[in-house]
């Protein structure tokens, strides 16, 4: 069994750090020193030099170490994704419980190339605006490399989003302008607006790509005003701009004065026959304390969505992750992370991270066992799986059984049959424990579901039928 992780995470990003003071910064380095040591032979190369290397120890103050990296964009990756392995070995080496902070650190002069993540030879150079056009201040994020049209595997959910996208990278300003998408979290948005953006650059390299999210497009538009600067906020948003990408666009609800400074930008550009590519979690018409001038705009290009993926497009994209991390994942682990993890692209390549890690970490092999061990507690808490009230219903209906039945005490065979099989199922499919699934079943004991479970699992290998039965639940409710 692997230790659980129930350690407090205070991930904020903030501005710039206090000053701390020697000591505090010479734990942090040690701490860190020997973190990444132990981290460096067990992440893919490429994980480790984009995200983990450039990361700076700051302070080890009580329980509470903090990192910075000038990137908020690699922050938020590696908290998604690798916060867990980090905390686990931290705690390893403090013996204790950690919260680990992160800051966005500016970036110090002459700085800029040695930070930057290395560029796969294969995709077209990440740009950022030249150092003297980015305001002191400025989060302007870089075009990342690695999310390209080819790293995006597309499916019935977002083939609409990819043709849009597609045809908006070949011919900016020309194919659909505005191109507004919209889609839930970690579905692939930001994947789409830097593969925009790489194929543009890739096509034609003097092209002025200016990505950035909308609450850094707000923090610039802030900085500007108070440095009296607009003129040259005005020329980076609208003269040296050939395509925009602005991400969540939602943040700018009820920001009055960043929304008419976009309106003004969005003009200058659209006159100019500049490419504009939006991204939003709902509808122009949902979001609330928008602009309707600004909402009929948008309604000016094409509006394009962006669903949660199907099985198939999960694996899918599970597969390539694995391929290219070079993480051998068996089919059938594959497939596993595909069915429970639904919702969320994100969540469904954090879940591969760590078990990868969690493999070379402890040496085991990646088997379906270690993947169904370390996502257990995930799974139970993000409940994207049916619920017990779901299995008893779907059980019940396949046994021709009543659900009140499978809940009450009634031993008629068949009643008592179905009663099992639900036990087992939602056993297997939630991994609640023996109690907790008794106290669901109308109040029964846990040696009642232990039973149930040793009978079912004893009954499946000698009836075919049953057998056959319990397999076809299992893969309906984990669809
Ligand atoms: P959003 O911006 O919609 O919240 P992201 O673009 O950040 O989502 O996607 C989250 C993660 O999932 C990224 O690492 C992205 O590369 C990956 N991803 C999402 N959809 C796909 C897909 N269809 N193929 C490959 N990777 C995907
Ligand atoms: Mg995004």
């Amino acid at each position: 069994m692997l230790g659980s992780l129930s350690t407090t995470v205070n991930n904020t990003v903030d501005g710039p750090t206090v000053v701390n003071p020697l000591d505090s910064e010479r734990a942090a380095t040690d701490l860190w020193t020997r973190a990444i040591h132990r981290l460096k032979g067990r992440l893919s190369r490429h994980t480790f030099q984009t995200y983990f290397e450039p990361i700076k120890p700051i302070s080890l103050e009580g329980d509470e170490l903090t990192l910075a990296h000038s990137s908020r964009f690699m922050i938020d990756w590696v908290r998604d994704n690798l916060l867990d392995v980090l905390l686990q070995d931290l705690e390893a080496q403090l013996g204790r419980t950690c919260a680990v902070k992160f800051v966005v650190r500016e970036r110090a002069p002459g700085e800029e190339v040695a930070e930057a993540p290395p560029v796969p030879e294969s995709t077209p150079p990440a740009t950022s605006p030249p150092p003297s056009e980015a305001p002191p201040g400025s989060r302007q994020l870089q075009i990342n490399p690695k999310y390209t049209f080819d790293s995006f595997v597309v499916g019935p959910s977002n083939q609409f989003a990819v043709a849009a996208c597609t045809a908006v990278a070949n011919a900016p300003g020309k194919a659909y302008n505005p191109l507004f998408l919209y889609g839930g979290v970690g579905l692939g948005k930001t994947h789409l607006v830097h593969a925009v953006g790489n194929h543009a650059l890739r096509q034609n390299p003097n092209c002025h790509v200016v990505y950035l999210s909308s609450e850094s497009f707000t923090n610039d538009l802030i900085h500007a005003l108070e440095q009296h600067r607009m003129p040259e906020f005005r020329a980076r948003y609208r003269e040296k701009c050939d395509i925009l990408l602005l991400d969540d666009i939602q943040f700018l609800s009820n920001k009055k004065q960043t929304m008419e400074e976009f309106f003004h930008t969005f003009n200058a550009l659209h006159e100019g026959g500049k490419q504009i590519f939006v991204t939003s979690d709902k509808l122009p018409t949902e979001i609330e304390g928008f602009e309707e001038r600004l909402r009929s705009r948008f309604q000016w290009g094409l509006i394009a969505d962006i669903q949660p993926p199907e099985v198939e497009t999960r694996v899918a994209i599970l597969k390539k992750k694995a391929a290219t991390d070079h993480i051998a994942l068996p089919d059938d682990v594959a497939l596993f992370l595909g069915t429970h993890i639904r919702s969320n692209v994100r969540e469904l390549e954090g879940s591969l991270i760590r078990l990868a890690a969690f493999a070379s970490l402890t040496g085991a092999a990646l088997t379906l066992e270690l993947a169904q061990d370390v996502l257990k507690n995930i799974l139970v808490v993000r409940g994207d799986k049916p619920d017990v009230e779901t299995i008893i219903k779907v059980v019940a209906e396949a046994m021709q059984v009543k659900p009140q039945d499978i809940k009450g005490d009634r031993r008629q065979q068949n009643i008592a049959r179905a009663r099992q099989v639900a036990m087992f199922l939602t056993r297997k499919i939630t991994g609640l424990s023996y109690p907790v699934i008794g106290e669901k079943f109308g109040g029964k004991d846990h040696s009642t579901v232990i039973n149930a479970e040793q009978r079912i699992e004893q009954l499946t290998g000698e009836e075919p039928d049953l057998s056959k039965t319990v397999q076809s639940l299992l893969r309906r409710l984990n669809s």
